[in-house]
């Protein structure tokens, strides 16, 4: 978390300790600690206060999201989720056709951008919902959520985009792709885990999951988490403030991966799409990726896999299988992430643990 926001959260947590939704001064101490943060996060997303509404994470914000768009209008039965969106969104699948709504894949190029082509010919007026992330939470790519934008609003779609991964490091979608709803985490832009934001355009139907106090405009009920809605609010401001550094992240991941690649061979997945700055996906090859995570975990240096739960049944990434790589190469995928406190120092730090740790993989899988 970033010191800032973990103060104001520390601060907030000892001062607004009243109810929202409580008329006495603490309440009303409590209701303006909320206010402000979801005017922060707002500001961050380009929207308006009232467009925003807190959730406890952003899978809950993209049910949200996904199920409201889905349902709201009984003539348009068909919904177009991307093929490598997450879990979160992905895995909503099931729930939706059991709700009697087609569901249907838009498929990725082997770049890891959405193939608008396939977007345009599976659109039509019976299509509820389109959900396209706006960044890759494994590969970071771009994917071109302008042209998906106008592309709905030719055929009037409601158009849901899932951009935890993306804001603060690259400037809100908000305006330039309009999305109907939009979703951010806190805690992918140095905020608390615990509590994300559903952006929904005013007049957007909302269906409500929970329902009891009527909290959040009737759309999220439950007391609100003010503490951490004022970490999420700090988080949020800074992360507008900073969105410069990206230029900085970005070389310094260039520069990580140019060594990967000339010492190790490494494949860059999505290395020629746009990209947020801070993700580096790559297959080693002939080095199992969660060796290599072993054999660096070990040396102090965290870094992923292809997590499980994005498996395409296999254990694999599904990203990788639908960007058209051979299963042997995304089982020596390696994600690596780098941050607002990245320096140059810990890059060299990474490539001197990672040629170890593939030396030690390389002699135990082939010695
Ligand atoms: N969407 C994307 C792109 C993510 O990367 C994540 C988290 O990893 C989520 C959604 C889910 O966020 P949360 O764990 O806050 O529900």
């Amino acid at each position: 978390m970033a010191p800032e926001a973990a103060e104001e959260m520390a601060r907030a947590q000892e001062s607004f300790f009243g109810n929202p939704s409580s008329p006495y001064l603490e309440g009303r101490a409590a209701r303006a600690a909320l206010e402000r943060a979801r005017q922060r996060a707002s500001a961050l997303v380009g929207c308006d206060p009232a467009e925003v509404f807190f959730t406890g994470s952003a899978t809950e914000a993209n049910h949200l999201a996904l199920r409201s768009a889905a349902l709201a209008d009984p003539s348009r039965r068909r919904v177009l989720i991307s093929a490598i969106e997450h879990p979160g969104v992905y895995d909503q699948w099931d729930d939706l056709e059991g709700e009697g709504i087609s569901v249907q894949e838009i498929p990725v190029e082997g770049s890891g951008v959405l193939n608008l082509e396939a977007l345009g010919a599976l659109l039509g007026p019976d299509v509820a919902a389109v959900s396209v992330m706006t960044a890759h939470n494994e590969t970071g790519v771009l994917q071109p959520v302008e042209e998906v934008g106008r592309l709905c609003a030719r055929w009037g779609v409601l158009f849901h985009t899932d951009a935890v991964q993306a804001l603060g490091k690259v400037p809100s979608p908000w305006r330039t792709a309009a999305p109907h709803y939009l979703v951010v985490a806190a805690h992918k832009l140095y905020g608390p885990k615990g509590i994300g934001a559903l952006a929904a355009r005013k007049g957007a139907p909302l269906l409500p999951m929970l329902r009891g106090g009527g909290q959040e405009g009737g759309v999220r009920s439950s007391t609100e988490a003010v503490p951490l809605a004022v970490g999420f609010g700090a988080a949020c401001s800074l992360a507008l403030d900073r969105l410069d550094e990206a230029a900085h992240m970005a070389s310094l991941r260039d520069g990580l991966e140019t060594a990967c690649v000339s010492r190790h061979g490494a494949a860059v997945h999505g290395a020629a799409s746009p990209r947020l700055p801070n993700t580096s996906f790559a297959s080693f090859p002939g080095l199992p990726g969660a060796d290599l995570l072993s054999a660096l975990d070990a040396r102090g240096v965290a870094v992923a896999t292809g997590s499980a739960c994005h498996g395409a049944g296999s254990g694999l990434p599904r990203v990788l299988a639908r960007m058209g790589v051979e299963s042997a190469l995304a089982g020596c995928a390696l994600r690596v992430s780098l941050g607002r406190a990245t320096t140059g120092d810990d890059v060299e730090s990474f490539l001197e643990a990672l040629s170890e740790s593939v030396s030690e993989v390389r002699s135990r899988c082939h010695g």
